[in-house]
């Protein structure tokens, strides 16, 4: 049983590890872009909401995403604990984290940051070819990402809950650091 918060820059291997570590542990990965991204797919009301913030490489609305979460953390899967990955991503989504979980007394277990150098972000985006990941649109993921997520390091630093790990090492020993904390 684990609840981790895996949080770090877009590129840092967050959705990698996220699903290594969740396989091995048996815990559902839950990943707000692969929700999001299968939501535009399918043209569902939310995909058609997202879309547009999505392609542009901003932050979809806090209310769709909390509304979100709020359903897929109370599916029955989610009792035996769970990954988040991309996920809070703003202070709101992180303060609501807090109050969901308290209520459905699910606390956290830590949140985990994969610490890479922006030079190596720019060039594993740029190597991943998802339709989201064109110059431009890097560009503005990576100052959203500063501007709106990273504060949350403090957060979760001011909670005693932060831990830090090398994310520009072979995805191998990323994946043992973080075997650690299951
Ligand atoms: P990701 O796969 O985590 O890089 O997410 C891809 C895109 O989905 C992001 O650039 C956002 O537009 C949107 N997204 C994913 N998670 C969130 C979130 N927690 N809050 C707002 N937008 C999100």
């Amino acid at each position: 049983m684990a609840r981790l918060i895996f949080l770090g820059a877009p590129g840092a291997g967050k959705g990698t590890q996220a699903k290594v570590l969740a396989e091995f542990s048996h815990i559902p990965h839950i990943s707000t872009g692969d929700i999001l991204r299968e939501a535009v797919a399918q043209k569902t009301p939310l995909g058609e909401k997202a879309q547009g913030f999505m392609d542009r490489g901003e932050l979809v609305p806090d209310q769709l995403v909390i509304e979100l979460m709020r359903e897929r953390l109370s599916r029955p899967d989610a009792k035996l604990g769970w990954i988040l990955d991309g996920f809070p991503r703003t202070v709101t989504q992180a303060t609501f984290l807090d109050e969901l979980l308290t209520e459905i007394n699910q606390p956290y277990d830590q949140a985990v940051n994969l610490e890479v150098p922006d030079d190596v972000l720019v060039a594993r985006l740029l190597g991943r070819g998802r339709k989201d990941d064109t110059e431009d649109v890097i560009r503005k993921r990576l100052q959203v990402y500063r501007e709106q997520t990273a504060p949350l390091i403090d957060f979760y630093k001011r909670r005693h809950k932060l831990v830090s790990i090398n994310g520009n090492v072979p995805p191998d020993e990323v994946t043992a650091e973080l075997k650690k904390f299951v």
